[in-house]
C-alpha cells in the first residue's frame, strides 16, 4: 500500500469553497502549477510565504509516494503596472530606470529570488519556464483564440471577448463574481474605447517604439499580455487539464480568472482540478506594504537591520515561525511571535540533533504498553495532519510531543529499552523526515549556544583591552582572526560589541 492511500489527501479547492477528497487525474503522479514572481524587485517576506506554502505541499506530496512534477515561471515580460492592462511593463520600467537592459535586470532578481528561496530552503521546482522563453506559444493561443472568435484585434493589440466566453462559460467562477457585476464596476479608463468592454483583457499588446521589450506578431511589433504565458506554461508542461494550480490569493481575480478563461475557451476544457491559495503576511496586525515601511527583505531579517525589529533571525527560525500558521490563514508578524518561533525551533531542532544519534540498545526489557500504544499513534497523527489540507500547525504540536519523548530517551537511556526496536526505529525515521524532507527544517548548528557565546566574549574583552592599551596591531588580529572563522564582530552603541556568525 503506498502512503497515499494509507493516508489520503484532502484540500481546500478555492473552486469549491469546499475541503475536498485530492484524486489525481493520473495515479501517483501530481502536475502542480504555481505563478512565480515578476523578477523587477527583490522578493519581500510575503513573497517568501506564498513560495513556501507550495514548496511544503510538493515536498508533502512526494513524500507520499507521488511523482510531483512541478512548474513555476518567473515572469520576465508582460506585467503591466496596473491589472488594467495600463502603464508600462515592470520589468521595462525599472530597465529605464535604472539604465540597464531588461535582462540584466531579469538576472539580477531572478538570481536574487533563487538566493532567498536558498535561505528558507525552498526546493527548486521541476521546471521554471520564463515568459520570454514561450513567446511563440503565446502568439500560437492568441491565433487560435481569434479563430474560435473568442478574441479580437484593435490597432495591433488583441484582446479576450470576455462578455462571448461567457455565452457559454461562467467569467468569474473562481472569484465568485459575476460579469454583470464586474461590468458595472469597472473603472473607465482612457485607452478602453479600444476594448469592447472594460472586462476585457489584453492577450498581446501593440509596443509603441520607444517600448524595449518587443516582438514580430501576425499583429504588428509587441509583448504578450501577463495571463496568457501563465496559461500557455501550466498546459504545455502539465497537460490542458492538470492537477493543482496555486498562487497567492491576491492573484485569484483577474489573473487566475483570466487564465482560467483561455484555457478553457482554446482548448474547451476546465485547466485545473484544484486551485489552492495561499494568504497574505501582516506585520503588527497591519498589512504589509512598501508604502506602509512594514515590509521586509529577508535579508533585513536576517541580519535585524530594519527599523521594526529588535534583532534579526535565522532562517530556519522563520519558516518554523510560516509554519505555525495554516497557509490559508493570514499570518502576522510580530518580533514577540519571532522571538517564541526561535524558542519552539530551538526544541524541535534539539530533538533533532538527540534522535540523530539515539540508537536502540537491540535488547528489549519489559515492553511498556503505553509506549507501545502512544508511540505508533504520534506517528499517524503526523500524517493526518498533514494530510488534511497540508496542516503543517498540527503537525508541529505532535512533533513537540515527540521532541518531549525523545528528551526522556536521551536523559533516561534504560526507558529505550522498553520500546520495540521497530517502533523506535519507525518513530525517529519519521521525526526526522517529517522535520527535514516534509517541513524542510533543516538541522541548525545552535550558533547562540552559551560556550560559545562565552569563548567569542572572552575575545572581544581582550581586543577592548588590546585597543586600551592602544596595541592595534593586536585589537585588528584577533578582529581579522575571527572573520577568517566567519564570526565577525560588530561595534554597536555605547563601545559595546557583538558578534555575528556569517552565512
Ligand atoms: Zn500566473
Amino acid at each position: 500500500m503506498k502512503l497515499y492511500e494509507q493516508y489520503p489527501v484532502s484540500l481546500t479547492n478555492s473552486l469549491s469553497g469546499k475541503k475536498e477528497k485530492f484524486e489525481t487525474l493520473a495515479p501517483g503522479f501530481v502536475g502542480m502549477y504555481v505563478c512565480g514572481p515578476t523578477v523587477y524587485n527583490y522578493v519581500h517576506l510575503g513573497n517568501a510565504r506564498t513560495f513556501l506554502s507550495f514548496d511544503i505541499i510538493s515536498r508533502y506530496l512526494r513524500s507520499l509516494g507521488y511523482k510531483v512534477r512541478y512548474v513555476r515561471n518567473i515572469t520576465d515580460v508582460g506585467h503591466l503596472e496596473s491589472d488594467a492592462d495600463e502603464g508600462e511593463d515592470k520589468i521595462g520600467k525599472k530597465a529605464r530606470l535604472e539604465q540597464l537592459e531588461p535582462m540584466e535586470i531579469v538576472k539580477r532578481y531572478t538570481e536574487d529570488f533563487h538566493t532567498v528561496m536558498r535561505h528558507f530552503n525552498i526546493l527548486p521546482p521541476s521546471i521554471e519556464p520564463s515568459a520570454t522563453g514561450h513567446i511563440v506559444e503565446q502568439i500560437n493561443i492568441t491565433k487560435k483564440l481569434i479563430e474560435l472568435g473568442l478574441a479580437y484585434e484593435v490597432n495591433g493589440s488583441v484582446y479576450f471577448d470576455v462578455k462571448k466566453y461567457n455565452q457559454s462559460n461562467h467569467y468569474g467562477i473562481l472569484s465568485g463574481r459575476n460579469i454583470e457585476d464586474l461590468m458595472e464596476s469597472g473603472r473607465d479608463l482612457d485607452s478602453q474605447d479600444e476594448k469592447r468592454e472594460k472586462i476585457d483583457f489584453a492577450l498581446w499588446k501593440k509596443a509603441s517604439p520607444q517600448h524595449i521589450m518587443q516582438w514580430p506578431s501576425p499583429w504588428g511589433e509587441g509583448f504578450p499580455g501577463w495571463h496568457i504565458e501563465c496559461t500557455v506554461m501550466s498546459t504545455k508542461y502539465l497537460g490542458e487539464t492538470f492537477d493543482i494550480h496555486g498562487g497567492g490569493m491576491d492573484l485569484k481575480f483577474p489573473h487566475h480568472e483570466c487564465e482560467i478563461a483561455q484555457a478553457t475557451g482554446a482548448n474547451g476544457k476546465s485547466p485545473v482540478r484544484y486551485w489552492i491559495h495561499s494568504n497574505m503576511l501582516t506585520v503588527n496586525g497591519q498589512k504589509m506594504s512598501k508604502s506602509l515601511g512594514n515590509s521586509f527583505l529577508p535579508s533585513e531579517l536576517f541580519s535585524g537591520s530594519h527599523p521594526l525589529l529588535t534583532r534579526g533571525y535565522s532562517p530556519m527560525t522563520v519558516r518554523f515561525f510560516m509554519l505555525q500558521s495554516h497557509y490559508s490563514s493570514t499570518l502576522d508578524f510580530s518580533n514577540e511571535a519571532l522571538n517564541a518561533a526561535e524558542k519552539g525551533f530551538k526544541k524541535l531542532n534539539n530533538a533533532l540533533t538527540l534522535i540523530k544519534s539515539l540508537e536502540h540498545p537491540r535488547k528489549t526489557s519489559t515492553i511498556n504498553s503505553e509506549f507501545e500504544k502512544n508511540l505508533p499513534g504520534q506517528i499517524d497523527k503526523c500524517f493526518q495532519n498533514m494530510s488534511d489540507d497540508f496542516n503543517t500547525a498540527k503537525t508541529l504540536a505532535v512533533l513537540f510531543e515527540m521532541a518531549s519523548q525523545i528528551n526522556i530517551w536521551t536523559s533516561q537511556k534504560e526507558s529505550l529499552a522498553q520500546v520495540n526496536e521497530e517502533t523506535f526505529e519507525n518513530y525517529k525515521s519519521t521525526y526526522i523526515s517529517m522535520m527535514e524532507e516534509v517541513l524542510g527544517l533543516k538541522e541548525e548548528a545552535n550558533h547562540n549556544n552559551d560556550l560559545l557565546d562565552g569563548a567569542v566574549n572572552v575575545l572581544i574583552g581582550l581586543r577592548k583591552k588590546a585597543r586600551t592599551d592602544k596595541n592595534f596591531a593586536l585589537s585588528d588580529k584577533i578582529r581579522d582572526d575571527l572573520k577568517g572563522i566567519g564570526i565577525q564582530l560588530k561595534d554597536g552603541k555605547d563601545g559595546e560589541m557583538s558578534y555575528e556568525i556569517e552565512k
